[in-house]
């Protein structure tokens, strides 16, 4: 799509980075007692980075701790800020009346599609019935779910632009019990194209999506990397967006011009659209560098970024190479841990918005 229909582009300047508040000279942390959560003994995070030399004091915590005062313990999070508790979620009594929601981000390798395949996995994990739709032609999703792309009958695509393909015709088994797939391939690069000719064409994926809606609790649509034509798509016909940021130097870059794209559609095309919350991934509490983004995270974002992080760690390639969400391939490593924790974050505020 060109810049003339406003959708496009790419990133802007560096100056979107707010800038990084001086470090306090006292941290809170430090100053008061700290204890290491059972849990996260075995990474001994702490300790790399009391050997570098000339670290100021951390604002940001490496990792949870939890800081004793006089009458009660509070247990800050690695963005920072006191880590609630989130509830066990209950499984749906009913299904159907899905919510939908994008992953959304115009740069690439920043965790969107890690997080469709282990935030989807972790849902059904706890009893919800969740759609996931591949809606990116490189189709990695449905590579990281281990289907072949060369040997598939039907995609999105058909179900986009032929009137005849009905949606339980496009809809494989994603191999976790209670998730499905709309798979994609290298053919929906085409329906980008065409779409322009079509009427309604922002709405395409919405009505296509409708029977989906009744019968899933949840739908998780994979974003291509671009604020093009899909893209917009997938906003009209989403309820909210997760925006996944890798945390580094530049993850927030372009982060502008992604919120006045999701403004312009919620104005134009699609009221009810929010944004659920913004998703620290790929994060190393080990460095400095680290725990600086992740608090530049919080200052442009506020209570819009999610408590839970998605840290960085080799088992995510490793999973996508065995074609299986890292809750099944690797389900007690911390990678897992941290979807499950997101999943409940997730549900705890669609409760609290709802
Ligand atoms: P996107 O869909 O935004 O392009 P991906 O989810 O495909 O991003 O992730 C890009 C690459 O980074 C993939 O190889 C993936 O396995 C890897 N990756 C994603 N999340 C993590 C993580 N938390 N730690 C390490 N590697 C990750
Ligand atoms: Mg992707």
């Amino acid at each position: 799509m060109s810049g003339a229909d406003g959708y496009s582009g790419h990133g802007t300047s560096a100056s979107e980075m707010p800038p990084l508040n001086p470090v306090p000279q006292q941290s809170p942390v430090r100053d008061a007692t700290v204890l290491r959560p059972a849990a996260f003994q075995d990474q001994a995070v702490g300790e790399r980075t009391l050997e570098e030399p000339v670290a100021p004091a951390p604002a940001v915590p490496t990792q949870e701790v939890t800081v004793s005062t006089l009458d009660e313990e509070v247990v800050l999070g690695p963005t920072g800020r006191p880590l609630p508790v989130f509830p066990e979620p209950s499984p749906p009594t009913a299904h159907g009346r899905a919510r939908v929601i994008s992953m959304v981000n115009q740069k690439g390798g920043v965790g969107k599609t890690t997080t469709t395949i282990n935030l989807g996995a972790s849902l059904a994990e706890f009893g919800y019935k969740v759609l996931l739709v591949d809606f990116d032609p490189q189709g990695s999703l449905s590579v990281g779910l281990g289907l072949n792309p060369h040997t598939m009958e039907l995609t999105i695509y058909n179900l986009l632009m032929q009137r005849d393909v009905e949606l339980d015709e496009v809809v494989v088994p994603s191999g976790v019990e209670g998730m499905d797939l709309l798979p994609s391939n290298i053919d929906l690069s085409a329906a980008e194209v065409q779409l322009v000719h079509e009427v309604a064409r922002e709405q395409t994926l919405q009505r296509v999506l409708a029977p989906a809606i009744e019968k899933y609790d949840i739908v998780l649509i994979d974003c291509q990397p671009s604020l093009g034509l899909l893209t917009v798509n997938a906003l009209t016909a989403s309820d909210s967006v997760i925006v996944p940021l890798e945390c580094e130097y530049f993850a927030l870059r372009g982060v502008a011009l992604l919120k006045t794209t999701i403004d312009k559609v919620r104005e134009r095309l699609n009221p009810r659209l929010e944004i659920d919350g913004v998703l620290g991934t790929m994060f190393d509490g080990r460095t400095l560098h680290g725990r600086e983004v992740m608090e530049r995270l919080v200052e442009a974002w506020g209570d819009t970024v999610f408590h839970t992080v998605i840290r960085r760690t080799v088992k995510f390639s490793d999973s996508t190479v065995a074609g299986e969400p890292i809750t099944s391939y690797a389900s007690s490593s911390s990678g897992a841990d941290n979807y499950r924790q997101l999943a409940k974050e997730v549900l705890a505020r669609w409760q609290r918005d709802a």
